[in-house]
């Protein structure tokens, strides 16, 4: 922060640091003895505007986009599918056929289910097919059964 003041003689505009107020200095120009004067608003001077930006600053509201609604993801993951990748873009995948889902009208069809997965992949892109027991609720008797179903590894 500057004062700015002009020497009562020569008029030669003068530029102080503020610090320097109402010290003795001699003019450049014509080398008369001058007192700095006292900061005011007449005369201050700010060589960097750092005063005007902060206030500038303040005077500046950021707004955030606000809501209450749950942040929904922009992306949604994609569903996995049985539609196979094609050669080179394999990846291993697993499927889980559980007997109870392959049960129609009291008909098991786990079997041909499986089977038609099995076909569906192919047998070279088979990597393990694994038993697997769980327990749920029978719909009927309401009583918790043990059953099974496959756990198949492959590529697709
Ligand atoms: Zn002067």
């Amino acid at each position: 922060m500057d004062v700015i003041f002009s020497c009562t003689k020569c008029m030669q505009e003068l530029v102080v640091e503020a610090s320097g107020s109402g010290s003795e200095i001699e003019c450049p120009s014509c080398k008369t003895s001058l007192i700095v004067p006292e900061v005011d608003a007449a005369n201050v001077h700010t060589s960097a505007p750092i005063e005007s930006s902060a206030a500038a600053k303040e005077d500046v509201h950021y707004s955030v986009p606000q809501s209450n609604k749950p942040v929904e993801p922009l992306i949604k993951s994609a569903l996995p599918t049985l539609e196979f990748a094609k050669d080179g873009e394999k990846t291993l995948r697993i499927k889980t056929i559980r007997r109870t889902d392959c049960v129609e009208v009291d008909r098991d069809r786990f079997d041909e289910r499986v089977s038609e997965f099995l076909q569906a992949v192919g047998e070279k892109n088979i990597v393990s097919i694994n038993a697997v027991n769980y327990s749920h609720e029978d719909m009927k008797s309401k009583a918790m059964i043990t059953d099974y179903g496959v756990l198949i590894v492959f590529k697709g």
